[in-house]
């Protein structure tokens, strides 16, 4: 009798995300992790360069979080939250408000970063309304990504994730993402026409649209302008949250604090699905009324589901700890060496540092047209590294590295050996398909 593996098994049942299944792609069998490790069927190590889609913070399985969920599961597993609280859910409200923003007063749970990008512009369309002013307009960055739910989709660059939808999408006003007169003056003709709810944007980085790093001036200049108009600021920290940048949120960086800040990923260390939408009384208070149309009418099955609030609880305060922020800096001390050996490089362009990030371009597999052979280069890079020992997946032409907090040093050599080793590698096969 034929056993079938794993991944065939896998290859016949199901559909993984962003994958076109007519290019096959490498799909690993994984059973187990620890720290920065992934364990594969086959008993071979790799590490996870990638944080599992930038969410793992200290390490897999770690003991206090794994030890907090086991005992929040004995406890009280769930509970609907309409008409219910919980200790998880009360502690780490007060936990989050402590560091988020000072003016912020209100922790609003979901389960994962579209859904904390929906309720904060549900938040901030809502607000207006209730206040019996039309606003109804939402401005964006360029090259902006804030998930695949439909709102979240509205307010991201439109392209070929969302081309099939592009006529249920919202209107939005996406500004500039280059230094230029034009974006301030584009940004404050929209404010003053009254009609703008809200200005959502990624402090810092732009994860999804290839580690776009954003001039903070920019930024600034854009939030004191929608500030000045009224215009609610929605900092999106799904992927810059809890260090990932170097301050706990990359937000912290504007003079201005946001009125809406968005939580997901690294919430809970990357063990379970939680999020997060912060904001300010003020916006709260709006919503306040004995008029019933003024509620929130928004909720999901497992908001604030307490093995993921005492997760997120457990994680925080590894976050919070001497020896992570130590971890973080070490990193960005040791990316900040290796980019200097790759901008050596002829075949890496616009390499950056930010935090525990470490991002460049490889314009040999920039996505022309989607060709097939650059696709099969992009596929035998990722088979490259995989084969030195290390998981990432490039974003377009971009290729990042991104690991827990907990990766130890000879496990960084393993990674810049694994990038250098991979880049060889397509350079060879390129010298090969041309010659
Ligand atoms: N916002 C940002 C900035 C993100 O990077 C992402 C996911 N990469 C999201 C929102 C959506 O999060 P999720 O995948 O959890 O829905």
């Amino acid at each position: 009798m034929v056993v079938e593996t794993l991944v065939e098994k896998d290859r016949r049942v199901l559909w993984h995300p962003f994958t076109q299944t007519a290019h096959p792609e490498l799909l690993l069998p994984v059973v187990a992790a620890h720290g920065a490790t992934l364990v594969l069927e086959d008993g071979h190590e790799i590490i996870d360069g990638i944080s599992s889609w930038w969410c793992n913070l200290h390490g897999h399985c770690h003991p206090a979080i794994a030890e907090a969920i086991a005992e929040q599961a004995v406890t009280l597993d769930h509970v609907l939250f309409g008409g219910c609280t919980h200790e998880p859910a009360v502690r780490l409200a007060e936990e989050l408000l402590r560091i988020l923003p000072s003016n912020h007063a209100r922790i609003f749970y979901s389960d994962n970063g579209s859904t904390a990008v929906e309720v904060a512009l549900k938040m901030s369309l809502q607000y207006w309304s209730n206040r019996g002013e039309k606003r109804l307009r939402i401005l964006a960055l360029e090259n902006a990504y804030h998930g695949d739910t439909f709102g979240a989709m509205s307010v991201g660059q439109r392209g070929i994730f969302t081309a099939p939808f592009k006529d249920l999408l919202f209107d939005v006003n996406h500004l500039p993402s280059s230094a230029s007169a034009d974006g301030t003056a584009r940004c404050r003709e929209l404010c003053s026409t009254g009609e703008v709810a809200a200005f959502i944007f990624e402090p810092s980085v732009q994860g999804a649209a290839g580690m776009r790093v954003w001039d903070k001036e920019i930024l600034q200049s854009y939030a004191e302008i929608c500030k000045s108009f009224g215009v609610l600021c929605i900092a999106d920290e799904v992927m810059t949250g809890f260090g990932r940048t170097g301050p706990l949120f990359a937000s912290s960086a504007l003079s201005l604090r946001p009125d809406l800040v968005c939580l997901s990923k690294g919430l809970t260390g990357g063990t379970l699905p939680l999020a997060v939408t912060s904001c300010t009384e003020e916006i709260f208070s709006a919503f306040v009324s004995t008029d019933r149309s003024k509620t929130l009418f928004h909720g999901h099955t497992f908001t604030a589901n307490p093995i993921a609030c005492a997760a997120a609880r457990a994680s925080l305060r590894l976050t919070l700890s001497s020896d992570c922020v130590a971890a973080r800096e070490r990193i960005e001390k040791s990316h900040s060496l290796f980019a200097l050996v790759l901008a050596k490089r002829s075949d890496v362009e616009n390499v950056r540092v930010v935090g525990t990030i470490l991002a460049f371009d490889v314009p040999v597999i920039r996505v022309e047209g989607s060709s097939a052979d650059t696709i099969s280069l992009r596929n035998k890079l990722v088979g490259a590294f995989v084969d030195a020992g290390v998981l990432l997946r490039p974003l377009g032409e971009v290729v990042y590295l991104m690991p827990p907090y907990c990766i130890k040093d000879d496990e960084l050599t393993c990674c810049y050996e694994a990038i250098l080793s991979g880049l060889d590698c397509i350079v060879q096969r390129q010298v090969i398909n041309e010659g």
